[in-house]
């Protein structure tokens, strides 16, 4: 894993090319995507220490009980299209230093990164046979959930998928963590710093055109003053966007993935119109100078949406940022609990108390408080609620040192040599005296 780190760090910008060719990220954007992976890189470096069991000296007489983690054997782990470097490496490297060996299915959509990482995990020593590239969509990705072989399924991807993997797991007594979709909510209170709110809003809204499973497409201010002032930085904030080509340095954000999912982002554009939602900011039929065919999306702003409405309940994962009123942080906390994604959420304010509140009732797994993107660091864990994650384990950090083992727990006497051989079998059940 050190060696791993090591060559990816040397590789760092063909890696990134490699990305952003395929996938269409801006260079900056895929260095993040890298970046974030090889943080649980690193942190798997530590798994001597986080592999450590538990011990318990004189449990009884001569009895000292203890426990392992072992390997479950073969894991495989399917991820999505949007963060080709960053999915893959939190399943396959805490998977390998637990003693697993892995076999990768990347997204078809962008397959050819987790193919340069398994030469470059080969390159760093990794022997043959512990990590496996698979290429393959939906029949594949069955295949492997339904195989004998396979102890443990990582799944990330959108929540159909996810909640179908997840039972197809369950049922054949496979250990699954599947993690799903999003719909994060950024609230916007009176009492934030709107410069920098708006600053951190439109950073998280349309970079990677809104392709993150913690993107912030949906904005709550909290009373009309903010709404009102929000929108009007917004829109100039939208004026000064750049969409251009991965390559190009001062682009903001680049294409969407495919052409079809063009055409999802713009019909959902369409509905939310038909609505009667606002459009504010309109971003169909944008077309690239030099790139007329390029699958590009501008950025799109809504007002007024209503949370009965489709386009509000529904995952768009485009550059399209809906702006959803209330009048109290309750009514934006209520929001946000009650959507059927519970993935991210974030409020902006400088009131600690107000901010408090809201950490322990919103009903979100990963909670921003000034901070748009809360994608937890590699020694914490990564994992969302209700529609957005199936199964008890988070990514990376310690959970996935307990996903990808179990637990054996020894318990051993050793009588003293000279001890009297108890006279009786014991009937009852053993309990310590
Ligand atoms: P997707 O569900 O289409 O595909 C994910 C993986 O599942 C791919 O490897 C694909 O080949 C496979 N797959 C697709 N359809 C399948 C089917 N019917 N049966 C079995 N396997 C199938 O997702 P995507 O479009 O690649 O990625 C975007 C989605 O992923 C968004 O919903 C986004 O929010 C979500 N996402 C979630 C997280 C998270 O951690 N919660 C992170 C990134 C992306």
């Amino acid at each position: 894993m050190f060696n791993l780190k090591a060559l990816i760090e040397a590789h760092m910008d063909e890696l990134a090319a490699i990305i952003s060719r395929e996938h269409g990220k801006v260079l900056a954007d895929s260095r993040g995507d890298i970046q974030r992976g090889l943080d649980v890189v690193e942190f798997a470096c530590g798994a001597p220490h986080l592999l450590k069991g538990e011990y318990t000296d004189g449990a009884g007489p001569g009895i000292d009980v203890y426990s392992m983690r072992q390997p479950l054997g073969i894991a495989a782990g399917i991820t999505p299209f949007n963060f080709p470097a960053m999915i893959p490496l939190w399943m396959a490297a805490p998977a390998i230093v637990c003693g697993n060996a892995f076999i990768l299915k990347p997204s078809e959509r962008a397959p050819s990164l987790a193919l340069r990482l398994a030469e470059l995990a080969r390159e760093a020593g990794l022997p043959d046979g512990i990590l496996a590239v698979l290429q393959g969509d939906r029949t594949l990705v069955e295949a492997l959930v339904d195989h004998p072989a396979i102890k443990a399924v990582s799944f990330v991807g959108s929540s159909d998928v996810a909640q179908a993997v997840y039972a197809r797991g369950c049922a054949a007594g496979k250990r699954v963590q599947a993690m799903g979709g999003a719909k994060n909510h950024g609230i916007v209170l009176p009492d934030a710093d709107l410069d920098r709110a708006v600053s951190d809003i439109m950073g998280a809204a349309y970079g990677s055109a809104g392709e993150r499973c913690m993107a912030l497409p949906v904005v709550v201010p909290v009373g009309e003053a903010t709404a009102e002032a929000l929108r009007t930085k917004l829109v100039a904030a939208i004026a000064s966007l750049r969409v251009g080509v991965s390559t190009d340095p001062d682009a903001d954000y680049g294409p969407v993935i495919t052409a079809a999912h063009k055409a999802r982002v713009e019909g959902y554009i369409d509905l939310g119109e038909q609505e009667g939602a606002e459009v504010v900011v309109d971003g169909r039929g944008f077309s690239l100078q030099g790139h007329e065919a390029g699958f590009f999306v501008g950025p799109t702003l809504f007002d007024h949406v209503r949370p009965e409405m489709r386009t509000y309940q529904e995952e768009i994962f485009g550059p399209v940022l809906q702006i959803v009123r209330a009048d109290t942080l309750q009514e934006a906390i209520g929001l946000a609990s009650r959507h059927q994604y519970g993935n991210g959420v974030a409020l902006f304010t400088r009131d600690g108390a107000a901010a408090r509140a809201y950490a322990a009732e919103v009903e979100v797994g990963m909670v921003g408080i000034n901070v748009p993107i809360p994608v937890p660091v590699s020694y914490h864990s990564f994992g969302g609620w209700k529609r957005s994650a199936f199964g008890d384990h988070n990514q990376y950090g310690l959970d996935a040192f307990r996903f990808f083992t179990r637990v054996k727990t020894v318990t051993q006497r050793w009588p003293e040599p000279d001890a009297a051989p108890s006279a009786r079998s014991a009937y009852v059940m053993p309990v310590m005296e």
